[in-house]
């Protein structure tokens, strides 16, 4: 590691900052990595979901700036900005950025689903494919989204506030930015409220975010922007079935036609994923819990291709591959010991391009056309009453508090942290106030 891999990895933890695609791994990490390629993630490919974009029409400048500490920091000779062919009202500007700066250039995307999968936009940036089970720092990259970058140019200025599109069945959607630690609700409110009755929502995109009903949940570093829909909403009911159901009726109704493993981008890179396989195994599941022992679910990465759009049937292929990994860990198994880790190389499969899947097709599968909407910027300022700040906010060590109730805070004062030999990062203090409740899971704050 250089001095200045060093010197940036510290001011990244120190300043809180995580990967903003998702699950927030704490970027700092990648920083300390060496990589040919550094590459953003900005192909934002969750329906509905348009945060990345807004940030890169409002914000440019920014994210180039931490595209380029990252390069530095890890030594990459080339960064390239990955984004959807259809943005074509920003690409422009970007360009003219990306050609004032030094060996950076925009990678041009079809309009598919998930091209903002790391290891596809690995491919499609290099020709490179990620090793099974591996990261994409074995093939010289790495990958970091939008907001991650637009925060690391700031670091180590503590990540105090997110990006979020509210989306859906609300009477303004819209993209804007708020402190970390309001509720779901708060955001609702700011878009005019819900449009229907019983509104359930999807935390993060409609493919990979969770159904909630708790609209009192706060939001944390990597909240991306929920998608508001009424509760009997068939992607709602879908997503919030429970294991014992969706495999009661995978075992009666899969015909075994393989559509989840022929349209998996996993499979289609060349990975041995095959949902299809993990799905007859249910029939052999034994015992009150029908426990999944199929190796063939251990390198999915979730997507929900396969059960949203791909199953013929209206069947739970990802769930089936989500809860083998899960009984495997128990087992201890992961794909590194697994019996199919053969240390073939992968190769792409020769129809990979044209089983892409568009997202508007996507969002008619999945019933969203009338909830589709722009969800334009807002950059109205929000001063909430109180935030709760949680502890564990993203992938590592959960933080400890370290405040007392009480006590005065100024915003981005850290609030909970963790010892330095730990995998995670602090959380900082998103408005100045005193410090109201303060417990294992988070602290509150009072304005
Ligand atoms: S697509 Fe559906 S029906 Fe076909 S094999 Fe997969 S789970 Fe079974
Ligand atoms: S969710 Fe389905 S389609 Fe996506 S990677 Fe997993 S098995 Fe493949």
């Amino acid at each position: 590691m250089t001095e200045f891999s060093a010197e940036f990895s510290r001011s990244l933890r120190t300043a809180g900052v995580v990967g903003a695609g998702g699950a927030g791994f704490p970027a700092y990490v990648k920083a300390q990595g060496r990589a040919e390629y550094a590459l953003v993630n900005a192909a934002e490919c969750e329906p509905l979901l348009k945060k990345d974009q807004k940030l890169l029409e409002y914000f440019p400048e920014r994210v180039f700036d931490g595209l380029e500490l990252l390069m530095r920091a890890v030594g990459a000779s080339r960064g390239v900005l990955g984004i959807k062919k259809k943005h074509e009202a920003i690409i422009p500007r970007l360009k003219e950025i990306a050609k004032s700066r030094k060996n950076i250039s925009v990678l041009e995307m079809g309009d598919y689903y998930p091209a903002g999968d790391e290891q596809c936009l690995v491919y499609e940036a290099t020709g490179r494919i990620v090793p099974p089970g591996g990261i994409p720092l074995e093939v010289g990259c790495v990958v970091a989204n939008v907001e991650t970058l637009y925060n690391a140019s700031f670091a180590p200025r503590p990540v105090t506030e997110t990006f979020v599109t509210v989306n859906g069945a609300v009477k303004k959607p819209a993209t804007f930015r708020v402190p970390v630690g309001i509720t779901w609700r708060e955001c609702v409110e700011l878009c005019g409220g819900p449009t229907v009755k019983d509104p359930a929502y999807i935390d993060g995109g409609p493919m990979m975010g969770k159904v909630q009903t708790d609209f009192d949940l706060p939001l944390v570093k990597a909240s991306g922007g929920i998608i508001v829909l009424p509760k009997d909403h068939p992607l709602i009911v879908k997503k919030a079935q429970s294991r014992p159901v969706f495999t009661r009726v995978g075992r009666s109704a899969c015909d075994q036609c393989s559509y989840c493993t022929e349209f998996c981008p996993r499979y289609l890179l060349g990975h041995n994923v095959q949902p299809h396989r993990v799905m007859r195994t249910m029939l052999f599941a034994g015992g009150p819990e029908h426990k999944l022992h199929s190796q063939y679910g251990l390198l999915c990465c979730e997507c929900s291709l396969c059960s949203l759009y791909a199953c013929p049937e209206g069947l739970h292929p990802r769930e089936a591959c989500v809860s083998a990994k899960s009984d495997l860990r128990e087992q201890k198994v992961g794909f590194k010991n697994s019996q199919l880790n053969t240390g073939k190389k992968p190769e792409v499969h020769p129809v990979r391009d044209f089983r892409k899947v568009p997202v508007s097709k996507l969002v008619r599968r999945l019933g969203l056309e009338d909830y589709n909407k722009a969800a334009p910027w807002s950059d109205a300022v929000y001063t909430p009453g109180k935030v709760k700040i949680l502890m564990s906010q993203h992938i590592g060590a959960p933080c400890v508090p370290a405040v007392k109730e009480g006590q005065r805070v100024e915003k981005g004062a850290v609030v909970g942290d963790l010892p330095a030999d730990k995998l995670g990062c602090p959380v900082h203090a998103s408005i100045s106030g005193t410090v109201g409740k303060v417990n294992e899971r988070y602290v509150e704050i009072i304005a």
